[in-house]
């Protein structure tokens, strides 16, 4: 029962052995780890795997070696494509191997999955690369006799020897040298005697910009079709899958499938003392026969969840920290154990589920357009949320098939008849209760009360109301410091010491001008 992969790895390909291999990277992914090597072309690889389960993890055929976070999930598609069956049945990290023995680079391009990917080619080229969103972020940080590669930006900020420019990879800021890989890329590089090169960067997906004006029914049945896919292909013949469940359209059309192919699914719900979705939830559950459970966590406490937010998913931006934090809170109180989670995160971007008080429809395509062209960097499905528990967490609609189909529909099929996600809440029509096809949307941060949680903290600190956003967005700044680049402990990080020193150095800076 429960995942069987790798969830992260660290590894250094280099050219030289002069820097000691250093100690075992302190992942925030809760797995167990395990070494591996390998060396090709006089470059030696090394490195460490944390994993839910017992999976392959470096892979070798012919002195190439891959080393694969995550998991494939056009596994039958691309085995067939392959013109080999059987590679369906063994592990991803083989199936990959086999897709790049057969298309190299372009590999990246067929495979739909959730992975980041180091691969060390027969003629000592490093490959990385990310899946068509980058939902397993993936970090290098390069110096003058070799590559450091990991799925954790903390893992390399403190790395020794002076880090060198990667060409094609986004530079972290805060001077570590740390460059993260961009969703859909795949960047090959050259390692000549004490010079990294960016021999080629491809790019394996973009967010559709074109849309289809197809008619109701084959919009319906193709978003239909597409979410059960991705429901299904995310179970991966787990027995007992648990769902992250608000009791919205989204999380409850995941249920709905994954019911449909899955014994039993545990289905749970947050919420804090001010706030919760438990009754919408449980109509879900109750229609669908789920195993559901109920979590009730004190919104001081969930605050206090935020240097862990910071350490998961690594970023410095307060408000999708915000969106992360009852998600991380619950997966840190869930029964420890393997698990694999599926959530409905994501449904909105491609069907502008946000923006509902958008009215004209071009206008309303146009920020779905820019939100696809800017989720890039956020993080916010980064495996780590739930790793830092132990858990693997997938998320369907972002497959890439349904993304690609949700995004480039017509804006009139998003929003049709009044109603925000038409398209969806018809392709559910039949699977789910009437007052859950008509709930309309609500935010995790809202229905949990947590943004209500920090600010009314901040508030109660002190903060002028007028300042609490930009006192957020500094404290944000500040952990991320601390966290990632400083590589500091979540639990050492206190949110009161935070905030503290954030309003003692902008006194100081407002003094100083
Ligand atoms: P939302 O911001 O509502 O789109 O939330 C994203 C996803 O997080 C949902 O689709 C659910 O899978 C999960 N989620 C949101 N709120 C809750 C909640 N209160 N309890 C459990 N899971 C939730
Ligand atoms: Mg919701």
């Amino acid at each position: 029962m429960g995942p069987n992969l790798v969830a992260g790895f660290w590894a250094r390909v280099s050219w030289s052995p002069r820097r000691a291999a250093p100690e075992t990277p302190r992942f925030a992914t809760q797995g167990h780890t395990s070494a591996v090597s390998a060396a090709s072309a006089g470059r030696h690889l090394q490195g460490v795997a944390v994993s839910f389960g017992a999976p392959d993890t470096l892979v070798s055929d012919g002195g190439i070696h891959l080393l694969l976070a995550g998991e494939i999930y056009n596994r039958d598609e691309v085995a067939k494509a392959l013109g080999n069956a059987s590679a369906a049945h063994g592990s991803d990290a083989t199936l990959v191997l086999a897709a790049w023995h057969h298309w190299g680079i372009t590999a990246f391009r067929i495979l739909n999955g959730r992975f980041a990917a180091l691969l060390l080619d027969g003629g000592g080229r490093v490959v990385v690369a990310t899946d068509h969103a980058g939902s397993v972020p993936l970090w290098l940080r390069a110096d003058a006799h070799g590559v450091d590669v990991s799925t954790e930006a903390k893992t390399l900020a403190g790395l020794p020897g002076t880090p060198l420019d990667v060409a094609g990879a986004q530079l972290l800021p805060g001077g570590t040298g740390v460059h993260r890989v961009q969703a859909g890329t795949a960047l090959i590089l050259e390692t000549v005697q004490g010079e990294v090169r960016t021999a080629n960067r491809v790019y394996t997906w973009t967010p559709p910009v074109s849309r289809a004006a197809v008619g109701e029914e084959i919009a319906v049945g193709r978003v239909r079709r597409l979410l059960a896919q991705a429901v299904q292909t995310r179970l991966r013949d787990d027995p007992e899958p648990t769902v992250v469940l608000s009791g919205g359209i989204d999380s409850s059309g995941v249920a709905a499938h994954a019911v449909a192919h899955s014994g039993l699914v545990h289905s749970v719900s947050m919420g804090t003392e001010a706030s919760d979705e438990f009754g919408p939830a449980k109509v879900v559950a109750g229609h669908l026969g789920t195993d559901h459970s109920e979590m009730t966590i004190h919104s001081s406490d969930l605050v206090r969840e935020l240097p862990w937010a910071v350490w998961a998913a690594e970023i410095a931006d307060h408000t999708i920290l915000e969106y992360l934090l009852p998600l991380i809170a619950l997966y840190r109180r869930l029964p420890p154990g393997p698990r694999r989670v599926l959530t409905g995160y994501g449904a909105d971007i491609p069907l502008g589920g946000m923006h509902r008080h958008t009215e004209p429809l071009d206008l309303l395509d146009s920020v779905i357009a820019h939100d696809m062209a800017t989720f890039d960097g956020l993080n916010e499905m980064s495996p780590v949320i739930s790793g830092v528990a132990g858990i693997w967490s997938t998320h369907p609609y972002w497959d890439r098939d349904l993304l690609d189909c949700l995004i480039s529909l017509d804006p009139g099929l998003k929003r049709r008849y009044g109603r925000d996600k038409w398209v969806l809440r018809e392709a559910l029509a039949r699977m789910l209760p009437a007052e859950t096809l008509s709930r309309p949307k609500l935010g995790i941060h809202e229905g949990s009360g947590t943004s209500s949680a920090w600010t009314a903290l901040l508030l109660e600190k002190g903060v002028p109301p007028g300042r609490v956003e930009q006192c957020k967005a500094a404290m944000a700044r500040r952990m991320h410091d601390l966290i990632v680049l400083r590589t500091r402990h979540p639990d050492e990080i206190s949110f009161d010491e935070v905030l503290a020193a954030t309003e003692k150095g902008r006194t100081r800076h407002a003094l100083e001008q």
